[in-house]
């Protein structure tokens, strides 16, 4: 097929769901993409934090590969050994008791919204299933995750919505006292919220939930889908803050571009959930957990802190572009406030150019594979450069 066959049939067959950008991708080595043009991109978009090893590694390749070879799926009614082994490498460097899998973020939070519900059902009554969110948060597309998602915009069309999810504006800890009383199970928050403008939590109110939840017996959940495995420059952003989270829910980064999410579970609530409860079929799937212990087993300490060097080295950089007014963000996951121009035509300007980025809510948004090389990034912040003239 040729790219106007491509896009023909995309607008024809394909529910728009998205608006895409101009560009057919064909190929991807490391940090650079290629179109079916032949064209060469340097990725700053990682496939939205998701290729964290960049696109095609070989150890990932060969780990994938060579699982394919032997066992692609076989549900959860068996073993499998990949399983384990990321479960193992999760809980340990976590300090969570137990995992359960799923395949996406929004899956990895509604496996977290209900074990949170039978948490509360169970210790404190039917009536403790209220769960408190973040204004400007995103947790997903699903119903429950919809629900959860503290922004108006995401609140139309699709009533009735789930009760019990209440909002309380980000930092403010009074607030949060007053919402938290004896029928909340679970406070949720994202660390930075992601696709709210890259914008990071501060510490004292991290602080603040967390001891709320102690006091009130009070599950706190922390939704690290985009924060999450290295994107921050630890394997989880809550190591930043010193706290030690309830439930954990990752997806994006782990599988390395296969899809696979969950949900990590502290002592107090890794047993909630008992068969029946919950499942999905493909959930820790083999393949995409074989992917997974590739992308856990490099990233280790020296690998984490090569992420805060260059998440450093790119905003020193953002910072000395005249437009750039301010960067926001941690490690390897930046949100760039630009003047003169909107952020989705900076996307659009940058891809003509070569580079490809993101935005978030009015913010451009950057989410480089965490392999990509100092030369890779010198590239990409030059077209940026450029584009922001
Ligand atoms: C992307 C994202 C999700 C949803 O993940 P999907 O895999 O798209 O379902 C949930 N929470 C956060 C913080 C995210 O960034």
């Amino acid at each position: 097929m040729n790219i106007t066959e491509i896009k023909k049939l995309d607008k024809e067959r394909i529910v728009p769901t998205y608006a895409r950008y101009d560009m057919v991708a064909e190929k991807g080595a490391g940090a650079c993409c290629w179109s079916k043009e032949g064209k060469k991109y340097i990725d700053f978009t990682a496939g939205i934090g998701v290729n964290c090893l960049g696109f095609c590694d070989r150890g990932w390749i060969e780990a994938v590969t060579e699982q394919l070879g032997k066992l692609q799926h076989v549900s959860n009614l068996f073993y499998t050994e990949p399983q384990v082994k990321v479960a193992e490498m999760l809980t340990e460097r976590s300090g969570m008791a137990k995992v359960f899998f799923g395949n996406s973020g929004a899956e990895a939070n509604e496996a977290a919204i209900k074990t949170a519900r039978k948490y509360g059902f169970m210790k404190k009554g039917e009536k403790a299933y209220k769960i408190i969110t973040l204004e400007n948060s995103f947790h997903g597309r699903t119903m429950a995750a919809i629900t959860a998602t503290g922004q108006e915009h995401y609140h139309k069309f699709f009533t009735p919505f789930l009760e019990g999810f209440e909002y309380c504006p980000a930092n403010d800890g009074e607030a949060m006292e007053r919402l938290a009383d004896e029928n909340t199970c679970a406070i949720m928050m994202e660390m930075v919220q992601g696709e709210g403008g890259v914008v990071p939590l501060e510490a004292e109110f991290v602080k603040k939930a967390e001891k709320i939840c102690r006091e009130k017996g009070i599950l706190l959940i922390a939704d690290e889908v985009q924060t999450g495995i290295g994107r921050t420059g630890k394997l989880f952003a809550y190591e930043h803050f010193g706290i030690q989270p309830d439930i954990v829910t990752f997806a994006k980064g782990i599988g390395g571009g296969l899809p696979i999410g969950g949900a990590l579970f502290g002592e107090k609530c890794c047993d909630t959930l008992q068969p029946g409860d919950h499942g999905t079929t493909y959930g820790g799937n083999p393949v995409a957990c074989a992917g997974a212990v590739e992308v856990l087993k490099r990233m280790d300490g020296a690998f984490l802190a090569e992420v805060e060097k260059k998440g450093s080295y790119i905003k020193e950089k953002l910072q000395a572009i005249p437009k750039v007014k301010k960067v926001t963000g941690m490690g390897m996951m930046l949100g760039v406030e630009i003047e003169g121009k909107k952020a989705a035509d900076a996307v659009a300007e940058s891809l003509e150019k070569g580079l490809m980025i993101l935005t978030a809510k009015d913010r451009v948004r950057l989410l480089p594979p965490l392999t990509i090389t100092f030369e890779e990034i010198d590239e990409g912040i030059e077209i940026l450069k450029s584009v922001l003239k």
